[in-house]
């Protein structure tokens, strides 16, 4: 779409959604708080916090893409018409750049889940190209996400202060369930001998986690998935493999498995083994049928197909 139509189309639907809440309270006829979320990892978490005094909608469910993700027009008008819309940030959501610029403008509480962590604990993308892209998964740290979890907690109390504690309380005791989850993390991580702590993926998604738990990443397409890796990186990336001895990789559940698969060939032509030892959730949560749909279950998930895959492929 051609930026000037968005734009129109943007200050369009936000005027429709507004002259239907101007004179209405700030909660809704249930007394709850209207929430739009972008990501699912967001949704879980706005749930998780918000609890019983807020109504989530949110706009990308299992499996979608973000970097890719075009708003709808009735996502448009769901985020004009919400008290409160929580994106995550750092050029995620490529694509609603304008939109969240507009929601500036309007009464509704904007809030970016990176602003929940300091601006120096942003981790940006190493390799050459794109020196200075920053790296939008933070999710993928479970410290940094406690953060997050702790900052829209604050923000919630602040727009709707009668449930204050409320948030505070569903903020601390989901701090809890994030320790845990780091400590099984840890625990698991421990399995895999330090030299064979690689993680081979589709995109980069997971510089945080590698970060955190002492695992070397490589990611194939770099930090957003717009891009399909070239055959000099596949080539280049076989070397690399061979040369450590690495025997598993993993495609992601959002990311069209294309190039991994090219990879498994290309390392097969150098007589070295390498096995697919399954799909990680990077961008998206699962679905309820898989129980991956929320972010705690999602992340043990993953890390049992991270540790099993490499630890079987020894
Ligand atoms: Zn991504």
């Amino acid at each position: 779409m051609k930026k000037r139509l968005l734009f129109i189309l943007v200050a369009g639907l936000f005027s429709l959604a507004g002259c239907s809440r101007s004179d209405q309270p700030a909660e809704d006829s249930n007394g709850k708080t209207e929430i739009v979320t972008t990501t699912s990892f967001l949704t879980d978490l706005a749930e998780t916090i918000g609890g019983e005094h807020v109504a989530v909608t949110g706009l990308m469910g299992p499996g979608v893409d973000p970097h890719y993700y075009q708003p709808s027009t009735s996502d448009i008008i769901a985020m004009g018409e919400a008290e409160v819309v929580i994106y995550n940030g750092l050029s995620l959501e490529a694509r609603f750049t304008e939109i969240f610029e507009h929601l500036g403008e309007r009464d509704v509480l904007t809030l970016k889940a990176a602003d929940g962590i300091a601006d120096s604990s942003v981790l940006h993308e190493t390799e050459e190209g794109d020196a200075q892209a920053v790296d939008p998964h933070i999710w993928f740290s479970v410290s940094r996400w406690k953060q997050v979890a702790q900052y829209v907690a604050e923000e919630l109390s602040s727009h709707d202060p009668e449930h204050a504690e409320h948030y505070q309380e569903n903020a601390e005791a989901y701090i809890k369930e994030l320790e845990e989850l780091s400590a099984y993390i840890e625990e698991r991580v421990a399995e895999v001998p330090e030299s064979s702590r690689y993680l081979v993926t589709a995109h980069d998604a997971f510089q945080y986690f590698g970060e955190e738990f002492n695992f070397k990443v490589v990611g194939l397409q770099g930090l957003n998935t717009k891009t399909e890796a070239g055959t000099g990186d596949i080539s280049q990336m076989a070397d690399f493999i061979v040369d450590r001895d690495i025997r598993a990789v993993f495609v992601e559940s959002s990311v069209s498995p294309r190039s991994i698969e090219a990879l498994i060939e290309a390392t097969a032509s150098r007589e070295h083994e390498l096995q697919n030892a399954g799909a990680l959730y990077s961008d998206a949560l699962g679905s309820p049928e898989d129980n991956t749909d929320s972010y705690t279950a999602m992340f043990k998930a993953n890390i049992d197909t991270i540790v099993d895959g490499l630890t079987k492929a020894e």
